[in-house]
C-alpha cells in the first residue's frame, strides 16, 4: 500500500523540545504525512518558563509555543516547526486539569496551526510536606519513578527546584537535608514530558490530530492544515425551538485563506434543560 503524497512528504520538521517530544510525534507524522520529526539540538526551552516554578512563565501558552517553535527552527535551520506547552490547574483541589497546546509553523506557506486538548490528569497536584516519609508516600502514590517528582524548597522568598531525582532513597535524603536547613518544601509531580507518562500520552494524541490535520487540504486554496477552529452555539431547544447556548456545529477553517466549513453536530436539538425559556 502506498501512502498518499502530502505537502510534507519527505520533509523534516523541527520539534523544539529538550524532553524527547519528537519521539511522541514520530509515528503519526511518519505514517500520516511521510514526514520526519527531529528535535532541535542545543535548544534551551526552560528560558520560556518551567513547571518547577524556578523560572516564571511570562508568555501565554500560545505565545510561548510560537516563540519556542521559531527558536527551534532557527537553530535547526528549517522552515517547519513544532512546539508544545502544557498547563496544569487544580480548580477545587480534586481534579487536576491538563491543557495542552501543540503549534505547527510552516514559515514558507505562512501557516500557524494550533491543536489543543483538555484532559483530567490522573496525577494529583503538589502539596507541602514536613517529613521524608510524606515525600516517599506522595512519590509512591503517583507512580515514582516512572512519574517523576520535583522538590520545591523555599527560604527567604527564594525558591529552588530539585529535579531529576530518580531513586526513593535520594528523595528521602534530599528532603531530610532541606528540612534540616529549615526550608519549607512542596513536593509536586514533574510534568516534563519525559517524566510524566500521562502527559506524554496527551501530547502523542495531539500529534496524531495535528498530523491528520496537516494531511487535510483547504478545498478553496489547497493549503494543508484545514481543520477545527471554532464552535457555533445556538442548538435549538427540543421543547420550544429557541436557540440555546449548546453547541450546534463545529467550524473548520483554513490557516491561509478565509474559507470556512460548518459541520453540524450529531444532535439535532438541545435538551430543554439547557434552554433559557424552558429552564430559566
Ligand atoms: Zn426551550
Ligand atoms: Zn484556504
Amino acid at each position: 500500500m502506498t501512502r498518499p503524497r502530502t505537502a510534507y512528504t519527505g520533509r523534516t520538521i523541527t520539534f523544539a523540545t529538550m524532553h524527547g517530544k519528537e519521539s511522541l510525534a514520530h509515528d503519526a507524522f511518519q505514517n500520516t504525512l511521510g514526514a520526519t520529526v527531529t528535535a532541535a539540538t542545543g535548544l534551551d526551552t526552560d528560558q520560556f518558563g518551567t513547571f518547577a516554578g524556578d523560572i516564571p512563565r511570562l508568555l501565554s501558552p500560545r505565545d510561548a509555543t510560537r516563540a519556542k517553535a521559531r527558536l527551534g527552527m532557527q537553530i535547526a535551520g528549517t522552515t517547519l516547526g513544532l512546539a508544545s506547552e502544557g498547563t496544569f490547574t487544580s480548580g477545587f483541589g480534586l481534579f487536576v486539569e491538563n491543557t495542552e497546546f501543540l503549534l505547527f509553523i510552516d514559515h514558507t506557506l505562512g501557516l500557524e496551526i494550533v491543536e489543543s486538548s483538555v484532559t483530567t490528569s490522573p496525577v494529583p497536584g503538589g502539596r507541602r510536606i514536613a517529613s521524608a516519609r510524606e515525600a516517599l508516600t506522595f512519590a509512591s502514590a503517583i507512580g515514582f519513578p516512572g512519574q517523576g517528582v520535583i522538590l520545591q524548597s523555599t527560604q527567604n522568598d527564594h525558591t529552588t527546584a530539585h529535579k531529576n531525582i530518580t531513586r526513593l532513597e535520594v528523595l528521602g535524603d534530599t528532603t531530610e537535608a532541606l528540612l534540616k536547613q529549615r526550608q519549607s518544601i512542596v513536593i509536586l509531580p514533574d510534568y516534563r514530558a519525559h517524566k510524566a507518562p500521562s502527559r506524554a500520552t496527551a501530547i502523542r494524541t495531539l500529534c496524531e490530530k495535528m498530523a491528520q490535520r496537516l494531511a487535510t487540504e483547504c478545498a478553496h486554496c489547497r493549503a494543508p492544515g484545514f481543520g477545527h477552529i471554532n464552535v457555533e452555539h445556538g442548538l435549538l431547544c427540543s421543547g420550544c425551538g429557541s436557540a440555546t447556548q449548546a453547541i450546534a456545529a463545529d467550524i473548520h477553517g483554513c490557516g491561509r485563506c478565509t474559507y470556512k466549513a460548518r459541520v453540524p453536530r450529531d444532535q439535532a436539538h438541545a435538551d430543554p434543560e439547557w434552554c433559557d425559556h424552558c429552564n430559566p
